[in-house]
C-alpha cells in the first residue's frame, strides 16, 4: 500500500501510550495533558486489552488541541508466542468490545494462577491488591510493582527475570487470542492493525519475517518502525521488514510513566523510504490540504 508523501516533517505523533486504565501510571487525562505539554499532535491511547480509558482521553483531548486516535494494545498467541498487535483508530464494535472482555477473563484468570504460584513462593497476598486496585486490565506490571514493594526484588526487570517473565518462577502461559482473530477485531471496528515493538519479542531475523509474513496474510497493515527504545539499527531493521512486506510504518513511544526513560513523542524520525500509518489513518486531513 503507498500513499503519496504530503505531511510536514514537524508533525509531532505519538501512536502507542499506556494509562490507568491498563498498567500505565497516569490517568487517562494527565496523559493528553503530558501529550499536550511535549508537542505531541496526534496521540493514540492504546492500553492492554482494553478501550475503557478511551471517553476520558477523548474530552481531555478536545480541551488542550491534541487529536485522540482511539486505540487498542491487544495481546495474541502466535506460534506460542505472545505478539502484541495494536489496533489504530478504532470504533465501538460489538465484535471487539465482545473480544476485549474474553481477553479481561484471561488476564483474570492468569492472575489467579500468578498469584497461586506467587503464594508457593512464599509471597502470599498479591490478588488482594490485584482486586482493590486494578478493575480493569490486571497486568504482569501490577504484579511487579507489588512484589518490588514486598522487597521481592530491587526493580521491575529482577522481578520478571526471577517470577514473571517465561523462565521465572510465577510464570504462568497465557491464553490470548490468535494474531488472525485479533487483526479481524481490529478491522471490524474499522481499525488499523500494527504489529507493536518488533525487536521486544527477541525473534531472530528469519522469525521476524515469518510474523510479518503471517501478519500480511491475516490481513495486518502496519509495523512499528520507531519505538521509544528502538535503537538506530533496529529502526533500519524495522524499516526492512516494512518494505519487504509492504507494511504501512507506524511510531510510537509504548510510554507507561514519567521518569522510565521513555518520553510520549521522543522518538526516531520515520525514515522517508516508508508511507507512515497515521497518513492512512486519514489523520490532519485538512491541515496538509490533503
Ligand atoms: P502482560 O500484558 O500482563 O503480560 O504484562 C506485560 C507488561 O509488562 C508489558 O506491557 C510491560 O509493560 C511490562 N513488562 C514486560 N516485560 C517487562 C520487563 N522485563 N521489565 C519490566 N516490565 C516489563
Ligand atoms: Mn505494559
Ligand atoms: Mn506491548
Ligand atoms: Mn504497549
Amino acid at each position: 500500500m503507498r500513499i503519496p508523501s504530503t505531511e510536514s516533517p514537524a508533525l509531532c505523533v505519538d501512536l502507542h501510550a499506556h494509562s490507568t486504565a491498563s498498567d500505565g501510571a497516569l490517568t487517562p487525562a494527565a496523559l493528553v495533558e503530558r501529550a499536550a505539554i511535549q508537542g505531541v499532535q496526534q496521540l493514540a491511547l492504546t492500553d492492554h486489552d482494553t478501550v475503557a480509558g478511551l471517553p476520558e482521553a477523548a474530552r481531555a483531548a478536545a480541551a488542550s488541541g491534541v487529536e485522540l486516535v482511539p486505540g487498542v494494545e491487544v495481546s495474541t498467541l502466535w506460534k506460542g508466542r505472545e505478539i502484541h498487535v495494536l489496533g489504530l483508530g478504532v470504533g465501538s464494535h460489538p465484535l471487539l468490545d465482545q473480544g476485549l472482555r474474553w481477553q479481561q477473563e484471561q488476564r483474570w484468570q492468569r492472575a489467579g494462577r500468578i498469584a497461586e504460584r506467587l503464594t508457593r513462593c512464599g509471597l502470599p497476598g498479591a490478588m488482594d491488591t490485584m482486586s482493590s486496585a486494578h478493575g480493569q486490565a490486571p497486568s504482569r506490571s501490577h504484579f511487579a510493582a507489588w512484589l518490588v514493594e514486598q522487597g521481592a526484588a530491587r526493580d521491575s526487570a529482577q522481578v520478571f527475570k526471577r517470577y514473571l517473565g517465561r523462565h521465572g518462577r510465577a510464570w504462568v502461559y497465557p491464553t490470548w487470542v490468535s494474531l488472525e482473530t485479533a487483526v479481524g477485531w481490529i478491522h471490524r471496528a474499522g481499525g488499523w492493525a500494527v504489529i507493536a515493538h518488533p525487536f521486544a519479542y527477541r525473534m531472530t531475523g528469519a522469525w521476524l519475517r515469518r510474523l510479518c509474513a503471517a501478519f500480511v496474510q491475516a490481513g495486518g497493515d502496519a509495523v512499528e518502525v520507531a519505538t521509544g527504545r528502538a535503537t538506530p539499527a533496529q529502526v533500519r531493521d524495522a524499516v526492512g521488514l516494512a518494505l519487504r512486506h509492504d507494511l504501512l510504518a507506524s511510531c510510537g513511544s509504548d510510554f507507561h510513566r514519567p521518569d522510565s526513560g521513555v518520553e510520549l513523542g521522543c522518538l526516531p524520525a520515520l525514515p522517508h523510504s516508508v508511507t507512515p500509518v497515521w497518513r492512512a489513518l486519514g489523520l490532519r486531513q485538512a491541515a496538509r490540504g490533503g
